[in-house]
């Protein structure tokens, strides 16, 4: 079989087919550096770094693509409110792109902690702002665009009587019309479903740049299209991001590439689906939002101990990546018993050696060999991981019973034996980008040796000496774990 995939555009599975093979653009939203990232958004990038994995794997030549926002996302998704960096800024006393540093710096400690691969480009939307000015200017010279004010907005009504809009979201441009009719703050738009593609900056806006429409500031959906166009092509491969980003964001994209380059840009549309927990939407709002780094140290209410990375990315790894995921406690514990299973297996196999080197294929070659094909074929599934991973259960469990002796070492060859070592390492290694870590007690190990720091310090300050109750602070914040004093008179820590 060869690799199939889910094309949210066509709303079909398709034969991967790449424009220019061995070739392969991918390009990835990626994150809003105004604030950390959480679990869920740290799911949707361990997906697209599974399928970069796999396509690698495959042989495919992948220049991935994975942008930052750090201009023009504003509060409100449809273009309106303010900007997130500018108003985090306010709320953290800090300059706009002392958010972005920060949190840029935080999103990748945490992509490395999770043991994902850097995609090959990483473009900025501020290090963007002449690239997205030309496509404005394309867009207005085509008549997709007109200026009210100093701001551009893209004409949506007359993109959508020559090219058809809403075909990957399946909306219907009346419907949005008449959705929109009664919010406010749309006087400049000709239509109320028309989006900004430049806005005009009031004086205390302080992200702003010339063009030739006077100090403004770029729509979030063009960044998008500017880096993508710039660093795959008018057309390439793959586009993806997650399943809240289909509309508007990917649909205006798809709006802009056309009205600017007559193509709609990627061929294949890949959406990855939301992070449950415990049955909740994962939401800063219902207080069930949990970091990343807050699952590897166990220090939240809701958890009963801090988990390794590779534990969560294998529970990620037990759904498909299009379904919805719930997560628990429950789960949490049920992957890292199976997670080290896996590990255990492909430790024990690593090491083995037949006495007698069988060449003639046995019943257990067979076996082993229809396991192995399965995985590819489920990964060519539009990389199914979880039916992927049952089968390394099975492959698991083959080198169990050969360790207990209820398979025999005349029962199997020595390919079958190469062929678990080598299938068993690069699924688990390569493939998922999973660790033999076993954190957890590294971790039980941190938190008393931050108590014994901790309790220093209460001393210290007791003493009323404050030059060292201070450097121990600073000291652990440069190393990246913050302090906090609380209420009670308890000093709890956090990964920063
Ligand atoms: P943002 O930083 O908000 O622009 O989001 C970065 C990526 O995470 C986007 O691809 C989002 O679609 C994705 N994302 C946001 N929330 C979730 C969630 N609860 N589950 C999975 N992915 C998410
Ligand atoms: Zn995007």
């Amino acid at each position: 079989m060869s690799l199939h995939i889910y094309n949210t555009l066509t709303r079909i599975k398709e034969k991967f087919e790449p424009l220019h093979p061995p070739h392969v653009g991918m390009y990835v939203c990626g994150p809003t550096v105004y604030s950390e990232p959480h679990v869920g958004n740290l799911r949707t990038f361990c997906s697209f770094d599974m399928i970069y994995r796999y396509l690698t794997y495959s042989g495919y030549k992948v220049r991935y693509v994975r942008n930052i926002t750090d201009a023009g996302h504003l509060t409100n998704e449809r273009g309106e409110g303010v900007n997130r960096m500018e108003s985090q800024a306010k709320l953290e006393s800090l300059e706009p792109m002392e958010i972005v540093q920060k949190y840029t710096v935080s999103f990748h400690r945490i992509m490395d902690a999770f043991n994902t691969i850097p995609p090959t480009i990483e473009p900025t939307a501020t290090g963007h702002i002449i690239e997205q000015i030309e496509m404005i200017e394309t867009l207005l010279k085509n008549g997709f665009a007109y200026e009210v004010n100093g701001s551009i907005y893209f004409d949506v009504k007359k993109y959508n009587a020559e090219h058809g809009y809403g075909t990957l979201s399946g909306r219907n441009i009346d419907e949005l019309m008449a959705g929109y009719r009664d919010l406010d703050g749309q006087e400049e738009k000709r239509n109320s479903i028309d989006f900004a593609l430049w806005k005009k900056a009031s004086p205390e806006h302080i992200m702003q740049w010339n063009s030739p429409w006077g100090k403004g500031f770029p729509g979030w959906h063009l960044e998008c299209s500017a880096m993508s166009t710039k660093y795959l092509g008018e057309q390439f491969d793959i586009h993806g991001g997650g399943m809240d980003l289909k509309f508007p964001h990917h649909e205006c994209e798809i709006a802009q590439n056309t009205g600017s380059c007559n193509h709609g840009g990627a061929k294949y549309w890949l959406h990855t689906n939301m992070l449950n927990f415990n049955g909740q939407k994962m939401s800063k709002s219902l207080g069930n939002s949990i970091l990343p780094m807050e699952f590897v140290t166990g220090n939240h209410p809701l958890l009963d101990k801090g988990y390794a990375p590779s534990v969560l990315k294998f529970l990620f790894l037990q759904s498909h990546y299009s379904s919805e995921l719930d997560i628990n406690v429950k789960g949490l514990q049920d992957a890292e018993k199976g997670l080290k299973y896996l590990m255990e297996a492909e430790e024990e196999i690593k090491n083995y050696e037949l006495g007698i080197r069988n060449s003639n294929k046995t019943d257990w070659d067979l076996k082993i060999e229809n396991l192995v094909i399965g995985c590819k074929d489920f990964m060519d599934d539009d990389f199914n991981t979880a039916k992927t991973i049952a089968n390394l259960f099975e492959l698991s469990s083959i080198v169990n019973s050969l360790k207990g002796g209820q398979i025999k070492s005349s029962e199997i060859s020595q390919a079958g034996i190469d062929s678990l070592k080598k299938n068993l390492h690069d699924y688990l290694f390569d493939i998922f980008g999973l660790k033999n870590e076993n954190t957890t007690a590294a971790n039980n190990k941190l938190d008393e040796a931050l108590q014994v720091l901790i309790n220093l310090r209460k001393e210290a300050k007791a003493k009323r000496d404050f030059a060292t109750s201070d450097l121990i602070r600073n000291q652990l914040a440069e190393k990246g774990i913050q302090l906090k004093d609380e209420k009670d008179g308890s000093v709890s820590w956090s990964v920063l």
